[in-house]
């Protein structure tokens, strides 16, 4: 005697989508790298829906966090891991001496933070700059990253993303031609160079962690504070 079969349970469902993802990944069909979770992250790939997954991945993968940086035109040397302090030091940190860009001093930074700054370059900053100012920007100016020191200074309190190299605060630009602008002169105007550094700002929180600006607080009224932490902040 014979009945018909039963619905498909949810279980044999998510099996068969399961062997569809697999076969797609890994045989005949390849998802482009941008919608693909297993794919690393590529300088070009415009940021998407898996960028901050991949990004993230970096963080649990110094390896790979340096083969990402060497596919960049980033110029760095690894750093030997450091502990300081109580909640200080760095694990997988390079030492920046230029970027895409010009840096006014080179700086000690997290890898992680490193391939998100290497990101939001080459698909916020230089784009926000020629779109908005028809220039490139050819140097930055920074306060610098590593400090081992709590939020704002304070004697109390948690550690700054700056006590683990995983933030770097940046005050300004220069841009071809020799144009300066700052976010202290600049931010709370009605021209060009405002417009720039709000875009510069918005754009940093897809790819970073916390992006801190002159909107946040008087501490930040001269710099974009930019890291790769825990928490997730726009301000
Ligand atoms: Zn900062």
């Amino acid at each position: 005697m014979s009945r018909f079969p039963a619905a498909p349970s949810v279980a044999a469902l998510m099996l068969v989508a399961g062997l569809v993802l697999w076969h797609g990944h890994g045989r005949w069909w390849q998802w482009p790298d941008r919608h693909n979770p297993w794919a690393p992250l590529a300088l070009d790939e415009a940021p998407g829906w898996l960028t901050r997954h991949k990004l993230g991945r970096l963080t649990a993968e110094p390896q790979a966090c340096q083969a990402f940086l060497r596919s960049t035109p980033l110029q760095f040397e690894p750093q030997p891991d450091r502990v300081t302090g109580p909640g200080c030091g760095f694990t997988n940190a390079v030492r920046l001496r230029r970027t895409h860009v010009l840096l006014a001093e080179p700086v000690v930074l997290s890898c992680p933070a490193a391939a998100s700054l290497a990101l939001w370059e080459r698909h916020v900053l230089q784009p926000a700059a020629q779109a908005t100012l028809g220039q490139p920007v050819e140097r930055m100016q920074h306060f610098g990253s590593y400090a081992c020191r709590n939020v704002y200074g304070r004697a109390q309190g948690a550690r700054s993303q700056h006590a683990t190299a995983d933030a770097l605060d940046v005050s300004g630009f220069v841009l071809r031609g020799g144009r300066r602008i700052t976010v202290a002169a600049d931010w709370a105007g009605q021209d060009d160079a405002a417009r720039f550094l709000r875009q510069v700002h918005g754009g940093a929180c897809g790819l970073f962690d916390g992006v801190l600006g002159p909107a946040y607080n008087r501490a930040h009224a001269d710099h974009l504070h930019l890291d790769r932490g825990p928490y997730r902040l726009c301000r």
